[in-house]
């Protein structure tokens, strides 16, 4: 057993000594099972949170309707959740109210994928009632049940299809995938957060080509908030080898994909619902990289941009350009370095000294006059030193 699960066994055993069952379940188990890194183990249980807050001193309530508990342990924090089903589901999403169960094959049957309904036990049995093994060992997803009808419950588990052939390079069994196209109008259901979510790591996946390939062919992108009449740019993003970037850095290029400037960009980001400080950062690097694919980086420019987002810009004209990203960015460092000046805070003169030197009080003038200062020094015309700005000032007008 892997140090992760390892770590963990004792909340196993402690539920287990409570006389409750409990076990390792769905992504942690997966991933495990595919070898590939474990962030958090999930384990599921047949205690409901109350029980367990009675077994584990420190807790803390995250989730309680749906059953979700943190338990603080030995410094890590896990997240248990009770055994649960969800038959009754209300317009296509996952229902509001959730009925504790008792029974793990019942648990692992409401969830989304045979890969996902696997569970793992304090021994490190594997215990997968509907054959997650082998569709893992064949790359392959696949709806616990009949597609259509799982879809139907909740039609998010359509995007996380998608995201997982992003994440996970597998194909989506026959099925399933004749479920997904047929049914994304009930995409519609579903909170815009879900769905970004989904998206947001459809789009940082490794293989985020050929999802973004199967997102145009199940036409799922039709019901996703300004895709819907886009397949061409769409298509334009999956054809980029988009490799090293980065979750904002992709925004940029669908933006970029479909056609969209950036003075036209903030609708859209907001539509997906992004947060005000990445949704600025988006549209600062698209502008950006506007200027940067007519002509090369000014100093001026360099400047405004700042070090991250002028590599950011960097990154993705060389995708666009199809130019090895690595050399690029060393360059561009090594150029940002260079400027004598990185904020208008490092300045050696303030607004104090220009109204003491001209004695007079503040006004519009004052931010001209600093705005000028401040390319010059960025120009090399005048040495950030404050005498020397000073002479400077008065050989231009020695008023
Ligand atoms: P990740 O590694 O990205 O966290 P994950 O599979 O763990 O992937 P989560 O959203 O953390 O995804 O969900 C944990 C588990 O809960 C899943 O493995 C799956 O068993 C179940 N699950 C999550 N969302 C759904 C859903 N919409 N419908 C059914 N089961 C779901
Ligand atoms: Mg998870």
């Amino acid at each position: 057993m892997i140090k992760a699960f390892r770590q963990a066994l004792p909340i196993l055993e402690n539920i287990e000594n409570a006389g409750f069952e409990a076990y390792f379940v769905g992504g942690s188990v997966r991933d495990y099972l595919l070898k590939k890194e474990i962030d958090d183990v999930d384990i599921a249980t047949s205690a409901t949170p109350e029980e367990i807050k009675e077994i584990f001193p420190k807790t803390i309530d995250v989730g309680i309707e749906h059953g979700t508990i943190l338990v603080l342990f030995k410094g890590q924090t896990y997240e248990i959740t009770t055994f649960r089903s969800e038959s009754e589901y209300e317009d296509f999403r996952r229902p509001k109210n959730v009925t504790f169960i008792r029974s793990l094959y019942e648990d692992l049957k409401r969830r989304d994928f045979t890969m996902n309904a696997i569970a793992m036990d304090h021994e490190g049995k594997i215990i997968d009632p509907f054959l997650g093994l082998d569709a893992i060992k064949n790359n392959l997803l696949q709806t616990v049940g009949i597609a259509e009808d799982r879809f139907s419950e909740d039609a998010l588990r359509m995007m996380r299809a998608i995201r997982f052939v992003s994440q996970l390079a597998f194909d989506i069994e026959e099925e399933t995938f004749i479920a997904l196209k047929s049914n994304g109008a009930l995409l519609k259901n579903i909170s815009i957060e879900r769905k970004t979510k989904e998206f947001e790591k459809l789009l940082t996946g490794k293989n985020r080509q050929k999802a973004i390939e199967l997102m145009i062919e199940s036409k799922l992108h039709q019901f996703l908030p300004g895709l819907e009449s886009m397949e061409s740019g769409i298509k334009k993003l999956s054809q980029f080898n988009c490799g090293k970037l980065m979750l904002t850095e992709m925004w940029v290029l669908l933006l970029y994909s479909l056609g969209i400037h950036s003075k036209a960009s903030h609708s859209f980001l907001k539509d997906w619902r992004l947060s005000n400080q990445k949704m600025k950062e988006v549209e600062k690097i698209l502008a950006f990289l506007e200027k940067r694919l007519v002509q090369d980086w000014e100093v001026l420019s360099l400047y405004q941009a700042g070090e991250a987002i002028s590599i950011s810009v960097e990154k993705i004209k060389n995708v666009i350009h199809n130019e090895l990203i690595d050399n690029h960015q060393a360059e561009i460092k090594t150029r940002y370095d260079s400027l004598p000046i990185k904020a208008r805070e490092e300045l050696a003169v303030t607004g104090r000294d220009l109204m003491v030197w001209a004695s007079e009080p503040g006004g519009p003038w004052l931010k001209e006059l600093l705005d000028k200062i401040e390319q010059g020094v960025l120009l090399h015309k005048v040495k950030n030193d404050k005498e020397a700005i000073r002479e400077w000032l008065l050989s231009c007008n020695p008023k």
